[in-house]
């Protein structure tokens, strides 16, 4: 794929970079190293103002941030202002709670002192999408350089402004230069870059293909990878759930990101006796959604990020359409309108046999399911190769229990939409993916656990 800035809501290209040549990516891996070397002795207290300086300038020209996030890849800006300010929340939780999260914790052993001191690998390369381009970055940055290693960003080729200004922010927060880097280069080149042993540890948020490369080549060379992958999140909402709240929260939950968050509901599970009712309110909602600019204050839902995403997306409608789902409401691209605008569609009668009710639907588009009672409910939201956050919703105090303990998931939230949070571990199971983001547990994937004893 270019390495360019193409604008989803126009498909006019706007910018394209010359991917780095293996001279300049091998100048950056210098630098990174060179700077681990000093940088690995900087005190808490360093870190932690520099990344305070960081959410300063997030906060300061958010403006400018989210502009170039809406236009690299179509979500609506007003999405893009919050994302900014996440970022900034998530610099401010670890410059304030890393040095907690890493100080030296003494075990009682018959040592005379026995403890765990945590201590940085050096570099660590991060993989990231479009979707989130800024979240998905700073939520790896800011654990990572806290915990004094250094980060090499290889971002999606479609948000290489992104990918650049995020540099820019964090070497002008006064981050030692080599700190955080970007690396321009497209997908293909991953894998050589693990054999280096310079790199120690890598993280990727993105598609199965995408992952199952990335822990390839570094289970090859023995390291360590974190994989935040796909997901086909249900949606369950059993017959005592508070059904206004259930329905509006689920337009929220599904269309957030115009539809392509890993996290977002995309299997809405509803018990028979309420369904009829959910089905119909949810339409109403679905009819009401504005699809758009993404600059523009009123639009719920701006175009898909790319040409491909967009028309991978209107197959799976084809596909289950011709094989007995029936479409609701949308079901094609929006009429007589250049960029990848996708209409919002909620599908029902999706054959459950068929592999297209395993898949996942990257966009605005809603798969209705009926079951009758809790166990089929259970049992269809964990019959997928998925398992990253499911939303349910009831108001049964035994239901909760048997929701929170059965279903297979990263994440279980009851009567609430899934989202992520600064003081809660991220992640997922199955083929979503493994090991954690987000709170100590995230801070603690790229650290030297060391164990050390004192006769
Ligand atoms: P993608 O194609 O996998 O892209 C993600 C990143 O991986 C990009 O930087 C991409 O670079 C790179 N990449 C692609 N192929 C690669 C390979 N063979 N080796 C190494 N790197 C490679 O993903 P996408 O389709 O853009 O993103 C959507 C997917 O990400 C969805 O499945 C979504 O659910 C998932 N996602 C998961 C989470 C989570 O936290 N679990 C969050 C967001 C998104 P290029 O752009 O240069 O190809």
């Amino acid at each position: 794929m270019a390495i360019a800035t193409i604008n989803p809501a126009t498909g006019e290209t706007l910018q394209t970079f010359l991917p780095l040549e293996d001279g300049e990516v091998a100048a950056k891996l210098e630098l990174a190293q060179r700077t681990f070397e000093q940088y690995r002795q900087t005190s808490f207290q360093e870190r932690s103002q520099w990344l305070q300086q960081t959410a300063n300038i997030l906060d300061k020209e958010k403006a400018d941030f989210a502009k170039i996030m809406t236009l690299e890849m179509g979500k609506t800006y007003k999405s893009a202002i919050a994302e900014v300010e996440k970022c900034a929340l998530v610099c401010r939780y670890y410059a304030e709670n890393a040095p907690d999260f890493l100080a030296d914790v003494t075990v009682k052993t018959d040592a005379s002192h026995s403890f765990i001191k945590y201590q940085p690998l050096g570099i660590i390369l991060a993989v990231m999408p479009w979707n989130f381009p800024f979240w998905q970055v700073f939520r790896f940055a800011a654990p990572a350089l806290m915990a004094g290693n250094v980060g090499l960003l290889k971002h999606a080729s479609n948000v290489p402004q992104c990918a650049l200004a995020i540099e820019d922010i964090i070497t002008r927060a006064g981050f030692p230069p080599g700190v955080f880097q970007t690396l321009l280069i497209g997908g293909s080149k991953v894998a050589n870059l693990m054999a280096d042993d310079r790199i120690k540890a890598a993280t990727l948020t993105g598609s199965e293909p995408a992952g199952a490369s990335l822990a390839a080549a570094s289970g090859q060379h023995i390291k360590k990878t974190v994989l935040e992958l796909g997901g086909s999140d249900p949606f369950i909402v059993l017959e005592t759930a508070e059904l206004e709240l259930a329905v509006s929260t689920a337009v929220t939950a599904r269309m957030i990101n115009n539809g392509q968050s890993c996290i977002a509901a995309k299997r809405f599970i509803i018990a028979e006796t309420i369904a009829d009712k959910f089905e119909k309110m949810l339409l109403a909602k679905f009819q009401t959604l504005k699809v758009g600019d993404p600059f523009a204050e009123d639009t719920d839902i701006g175009p898909l990020a790319t040409v491909d995403i967009f028309q991978e997306l209107d197959q799976q409608v084809k596909i289950a359409v011709e094989n007995g789902a029936k479409i609701i409401i949308g079901g094609s691209a929006l009429k007589n309108q250049p960029g990848n605008f996708y209409q919002p569609t909620i599908i029902k009668d999706i054959p459950l046999n068929h592999p297209i009710a395993k898949e996942e639907f990257f966009g605005p588009v809603a798969l209705l399911f009926r079951v009758a009672n809790i166990d089929e409910a259970i049992k269809l939201a964990n019959d997928i190769p998925f398992g990253l956050g499911a939303s349910a919703w009831t108001n049964n105090e035994q239901e909760k229990t048997r929701l929170i303990a059965e279903i297979e998931a990263g994440a279980v939230f009851i009567n609430s939409m899934v989202k992520s949070d600064p003081r809660l571990p991220f992640g997922g199971i199955k083929r979503s993916g493994y090991g954690r983001e987000l709170s100590i547990q995230g801070i603690h994937e790229f650290v030297n656990i060391k164990t050390v004893w004192v006769s």
